[in-house]
């Protein structure tokens, strides 16, 4: 069986318990054991697919095809490991579990409790995680702020664990804040002390501090927070502000926050191959050039609904030794502003994935602009299906195509429902999710860029190209390079005669890790840049 990793957090929420998580995974593998990540979100929802990015920012697709928090994204490009079904749960899905049981007469006689109905379902995903997994270490983090009430019930279940399995099976890493206080110049560490003292409270003994704060804990705040919080000062470990997240494992290691885990696991700290990573964060602290990439959105005061295209293009900045500025575009402005003013620091044009129709013109007017001026241009999901409209548009002259999803009554449909989806009446879970095979042309750019036939990519979309408008559009110079044979659906579409105009129905932002940028995303920057190699 796993050792079990938990990861809470005290005193305020965006503390980063995401990365502190997935920083201690990374650190874990790279000693050579086996990890697994795994996420509880104590809301009602079964999952945050139907939740709109200003809730829960980016949804974040595995590659079985679940809907999960934006955290996963972190996890899978800090352990470069694929995560599935069982790394993300929510109260929604863990009451329906139950729920369904009591209806199936599993619990014939009980008064169905949250202790130990509800509990002994939280901790039999735990298990669940480590059994499908066969990780020697599962480090599942709770979402939310210690205090909450909706998260109370995991915290329970946690502290059944540790008296279940006892601490060389269990371990407690509560993630904090030290604020600094100007007026009397002082890292303070009372918040901290509350949150343990609360932990405490439900019966749970943290094992480990990580304490984020804007300065290096000395001494004397290390032995005040060992005192009043019962724990070793070499388990207090300082999460000072970085600039580069990919910092923080680093941080961590240098202050054997993984050989502290590892002793209390009786385990053997075997040699670490970390240096791959201070190579990485190395390169990344010192970037040479610097390229502005404009992405045209309707959330961009929310980063956070974009961060998985954010990170991938700067994966492939990486390689390409160049820093990455993003001109953030309101698509929904874009409509009424000069697009050679908005553009004209920019490089390359990337129109992300994105529903409903707020937007839509200003991002076609986005592609229209990136296609006439030989701009790069990377279109995601909605941004393919836009170029499609664009192209047909503009360039076929069919002037009324449209996506039903923004005109049920269009009468030329480019972008329409798939057959299956016209009966589905549920909005939870029957988007086309996760992986799915897609077959690329020789001689494309895709091709080019993916160098092999067969490839597999993620999608979360319900609407497809319109085959009946397939032949009109080739004729014109739109190259389909990529098809799900299958299903005879569009997956790849892209511009001869340009220097690089490409575009996507899945989602190649949740396949990009900072050491291995995704294809499309290096072939546009290094397009961007105009750079052959690094
Ligand atoms: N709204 C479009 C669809 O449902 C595109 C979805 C997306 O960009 N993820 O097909």
């Amino acid at each position: 069986m796993s050792r079990f990793i938990f990861v809470t957090g005290g005193v305020v929420s965006g503390l980063g318990k995401g990365i502190t998580a997935s920083s201690i995974a990374l650190l874990l593998k790279a000693r050579g054991y086996k990890v697994f990540m795994q996420k509880f979100d104590p809301y009602i929802n079964v999952d945050p697919g139907t939740m709109s990015p200003y809730q829960h920012g980016e949804v974040y697709v595995t590659a079985d095809g679940a809907e999960t928090d934006l955290d996963l994204g972190h996890y899978e490009r800090f352990i470069d490991e694929e995560l599935n079904y069982s790394s993300n749960c929510t109260t929604g899905k863990i009451f329906s579990s139950v729920i369904e049981k009591e209806r199936r007469g599993d619990y014939l006689g009980a008064t169905v409790q949250f202790v130990p109905h509800i509990t002994n379902e939280i901790k039999n995903k735990i298990f669940e995680a480590s059994s499908t997994s066969h990780a020697d270490f599962v480090i599942t983090e709770i979402g939310g702020t210690i205090g909450d009430i909706e998260s109370q019930v995991y915290l329970e279940s946690l502290r059944q664990l540790r008296n279940d399995l006892g601490k060389e099976k269990t371990l407690f890493v509560h993630t904090t804040l030290i604020p600094y206080i100007y007026g009397s110049g002082e890292l303070k560490t009372k918040p901290t002390q509350h949150s343990v003292i609360e932990l405490r409270g439900l019966g749970i003994q943290p094992d480990v501090l990580v304490c984020r704060c804007p300065y290096k804990l000395d001494d004397d705040i290390k032995r005040k927070l060992s005192l009043y919080c019962s724990i070793e000062t070499s388990n207090i470990i300082d999460a000072v502000d970085v600039k580069n997240i990919y910092q923080i494992p680093l941080n961590f290691y240098y202050q054997k926050l993984d050989e502290v885990i590892l002793k209390q696991f009786n385990l053997e700290i075997k040699k670490s191959n970390i240096e791959y990573w201070e190579d990485l964060v190395n390169k990344v602290d010192n970037l040479k050039d610097e390229v502005e990439i404009a992405l045209v959105g309707k959330y961009i005061e929310l980063h956070d609904a974009y961060i998985s295209v954010v990170e991938s293009l700067k994966h492939a900045g990486y390689k390409y030794n160049t820093k990455i500025n993003i001109n953030w575009v309101d698509s929904e402005k874009l409509e009424n502003l000069d697009l050679k003013e908005v553009f004209k620091n920019s490089k390359g044009i990337v129109v992300p994935g994105g529903f409903g129709s707020r937007g839509i013109e200003g991002k076609i007017k986005a592609i229209t602009y990136a296609r006439e001026n030989n701009i790069p241009f990377l279109g995601l999901c909605l941004g393919m299906q836009l170029a499609c409209i664009e192209f047909a548009r503009n360039v076929c002259g069919i002037t009324s195509a449209n996506s039903t999803e923004f005109d049920e009554l269009t009468n030329d449909p480019i972008i329409d429902l798939m057959s299956d989806q016209k009966q589905v009446i549920n909005m939870g879970g029957t988007l086309r999710l996760g992986n799915y095979d897609c077959k690329i042309k020789k001689g494309t750019l895709a091709y080019k860029l993916y160098n092999q036939e067969n490839i597999k990519e993620r999608h979360r979309h319900r609407y497809e190209f319109n085959n009946a408008y397939k032949n009109i559009l080739e004729k014109k110079g739109l190259v389909f390079s990529g098809i799900n044979e299958k299903a005879n659906l569009v997956e790849i579409v892209e511009i001869e005669n340009h220097p690089f105009f490409i575009a996507c129905q899945f989602h190649p932002e949740f396949k990009s890790r900072p050491t291995r940028p995704h294809p499309l995303f290096d072939g546009f920057i290094k397009n961007c840049t105009k750079k052959s190699s690094d």
